[in-house]
């Protein structure tokens, strides 16, 4: 019998895959396509041990990127896929991983990922860029049940998911992701490495969700908090934040924070302390 490794790298390449099955990339479910299956690899390596527990991946396409998880050893990855053009492409995939891969045929934005399969849960994706920042901010709500989200972003996404408190990308994704989540930027790539080309640079974020979870406030009013904060960057704190309370400048000294202070200048443990004064 042959190894289900080797059958899945005896597979014909992805280009034939797509011609195969005329699965041109539509632009309207994000289809930018990774070929290359040296860096695919490289993507599922640095998600760290997959031997355990579930991969999930969003968005599977031709099939590259879980080439590359079911190459490094994942033993069970289960792939969602509203495309139904994917799904007929990687029935020889599925064959090929001898009862390692499921795929299922639904919109990742109404999947509860944490429901797919066995702990420890681990997202690794190449995610549809229209629908990415709305996938993350619904995991980070997850985190508990989430052992670590290894994503592909547009760059300009990725920055902020990284950026510290005083850098130009620090926004509001930055203070949800980094008070949830230790991050880390992977690699960037260029539009190059994708068919077809996406106007902009892409990169890979990790994400581990701390343990245990931050307790001092809940997650809806840190985003309540950074709307109001963000909504209005140029602005003094003290101005914005009249959206969300009458008395700014009194929740702003009952922690300490100056009402001169613009959101770009906080500290990631001082929006915790004004979403919990707001509770
Ligand atoms: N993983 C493949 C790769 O790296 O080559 C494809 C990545 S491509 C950027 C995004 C994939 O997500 C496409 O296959 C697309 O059909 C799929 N997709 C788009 N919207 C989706 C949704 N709402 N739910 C599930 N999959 C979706």
């Amino acid at each position: 019998m042959t190894d289900p490794v080797d059958a899945v790298a005896d597979l014909p390449p992805l280009r034939t895959v797509i011609a195969e099955n005329d699965l041109a990339a539509r632009k309207s479910l994000g289809q930018n396509f990774l070929l290359d299956l040296n860096l695919t690899a490289k993507i599922a390596r640095s998600a760290g041990d997959l031997s355990t527990g579930t991969v999930v991946e969003i968005g599977p396409g031709p099939g590259g990127l879980t080439r590359g998880l079911l190459g490094q050893g994942a033993e069970r990855v289960v792939a969602v896929e509203r495309d139904a053009r994917c799904h007929v492409a990687l029935a020889p995939l599925v064959t090929a991983a001898a009862g390692r891969l499921t795929l299922i045929d639904g919109d990742a934005l109404d999947v509860d990922v944490t429901e797919l399969g066995p702990a420890p849960i681990r997202i690794v994706a190449n995610l549809p860029y229209n629908i990415a920042t709305p996938l993350l901010i619904g995991w980070l709500k997850q985190a508990d049940r989430i052992a670590s989200m290894t994503l592909m972003f547009q760059k300009e996404v990725a920055d902020r998911i990284v950026a510290a408190p005083g850098e130009k990308a620090f926004s509001r994704l930055s203070v949800l992701c980094n008070w949830r989540c230790d991050t880390r930027m992977v690699m960037t790539l260029p539009p190059q490495a994708f068919t077809p080309p996406p106007k902009v640079s892409s990169a890979v974020v990790s994400l581990i969700p701390k343990t245990p979870a931050p307790t001092a406030c809940s997650m809806a009013s840190l985003e309540r908090v950074t709307q109001a904060a963000f909504g209005q960057r140029r602005k003094m704190l003290r101005g914005a934040l009249k959206s969300i309370t009458t008395d700014p400048e009194g929740l702003l000294s009952s922690v300490g924070i100056a009402a001169t202070k613009r959101a770009e200048e906080l500290t990631v443990s001082e929006f915790e302390a004004l979403a919990k004064a707001m509770e």
